[in-house]
């Protein structure tokens, strides 16, 4: 139902959900619908999963929040999962993706700052990328859509062509302090880089003594079969942008940095008062637990080369879909035109579908879905698919 005293800033589905069970939403009146959208990718462990409402209970009669003026050991277990998991070094934690991303643009930075003060401070971002609505993050998100009607906009910043290497080297100096890139452009239409091009930025920061920024919000934790979607890649980043599904549902960001940008802050450079805080620490020590075991890992890779298949079936079938792209269940269907109708229908036959940039349709179910429920979003799917 909508509320004149919420602001217009979204264009909004008329729909109110009350709750949801697994990869399940019901709305008010009992109708249940599908969710590939999974709160943009967030729900990880899809609607009310047991072991997190345990996991909230049980910290909720505990600690919520205590500030970062005092140790807690929810972060500290949680900065050691992640340094684990990703063979980097230390965690800064926060509250969302755009926040992640604000802090890893302060270390590359602070890192220019400390090599050459008022010299070394450019950051080289790509073109239709996207990294958050903050001045900062914006300043990065190379779609005029999102930022025109909000400059200025901090300094200091240079576009560069996605999967074009030439692009990158040609503004690259020593005055670049860091490259920020998503290895899968999320927002734009689930673009996925290519191992040379994260290669060769990797390449470029080595002999520039620039640092690397790997934007995973929206496509790592799970996403792509891997735990970090540069595991695919075979190219570690030295700064690590995380949020979306990291605690699948309760607002955290974490900004996890290697051993080139592990001394880099000092205290008072950077602070966040809800940033690591015992409940949004445990929900996230369990999101890993489960996410990051070889069963889970398995099934998203297993359930997305499914999902992937049978949607390119569906390409050959129907000529509104142009391509299907992806990894893992991260996919995107682009279609020939506006797939706002087609995702209209779907939601009312009951699938929950984000749109994206470029006419494409994100498909970003919780990992833990079914064989069975692709089945059934793929029937929905197709039955809108014939009327259009
Ligand atoms: C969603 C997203 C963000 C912004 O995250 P918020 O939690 O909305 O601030 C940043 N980067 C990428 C790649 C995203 O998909």
């Amino acid at each position: 139902m909508k509320s004149q005293f919420v602001t217009n800033n979204y264009g909004r589905f008329d729909l109110t959900f009350d709750r949801g069970e697994g990869c399940y939403l019901y709305d008010e009146s009992g109708k249940a619908y599908l969710d590939f959208a999974a709160g943009i990718a967030v729900n990880s462990l899809g609607h009310c999963h047991p072991a997190m409402v345990e996991t909230i209970i049980d910290q909720a009669n505990r600690l919520w929040h205590i500030s970062n003026l005092y140790w807690n050991s929810n972060q500290n277990k949680l900065a050691e999962m992640l340094v684990n998991l990703s063979g980097l070094s230390k965690v800064s934690f926060s509250n969302s993706g755009t926040e992640a991303n604000e802090t890893a643009l302060k270390i590359a930075r602070k890192h220019g700052f400390m090599v050459s003060p008022g010299k070394k401070n450019k950051i080289v971002y790509m073109r239709e990328s996207f990294h958050g609505r903050t001045m900062g993050a914006l300043s990065v998100t190379g779609q005029e859509k999102y930022r025109e009607k909000f400059r200025p906009l901090p300094e200091g910043v240079v576009e560069a062509e996605f999967n074009d290497l030439d692009s990158v080297a040609r503004v690259m100096d020593e005055n670049v302090c860091g490259i920020i890139v998503e290895p899968i452009q999320g927002e734009s239409g689930i673009l996925p880089a290519t191992k040379e091009f994260l290669q060769g930025l990797k390449d470029l920061c080595l002999k520039f003594n620039a640092l690397l920024i790997f934007d995973e919000v929206q496509c790592g934790i799970g996403r792509t079969g891997e735990v970090f979607a540069f595991q695919d890649y075979g190219v570690q980043p030295d700064v690590l942008s995380l949020a979306k599904g990291l605690a699948a549902g309760f607002p955290i960001g974490a900004t996890v940095v290697g051993p080139r940008a592990e001394n880099i802050f000092e205290p008072g450079d950077h602070g966040c008062t809800f940033g690591g805080n015992p409940l949004a620490c445990a929900c996230s020590l369990t999101v890993l637990s489960i996410v990051s075991t070889q069963e889970t890992l398995a099934s998203v890779k297993k359930n997305g080369e499914y999902l992937l298949s049978r949607l390119n079936s569906l390409g050959e079938k129907y000529s509104t879909i142009e391509l299907v792209r992806g990894q893992g269940l991260i996919v995107g269907i682009k279609m020939k035109e506006a797939p706002a109708t087609i995702i209209s229908q779907c939601i009312e036959e009951g699938l929950l579908l984000v749109g994206a940039g470029g006419n494409v349709i994100r498909m970003v179910p919780p990992l833990t879905v079914s064989w069975e429920e692709i089945d059934q979003a793929l029937e929905i799917f197709e039955k809108v698919l014939k009327k259009n």
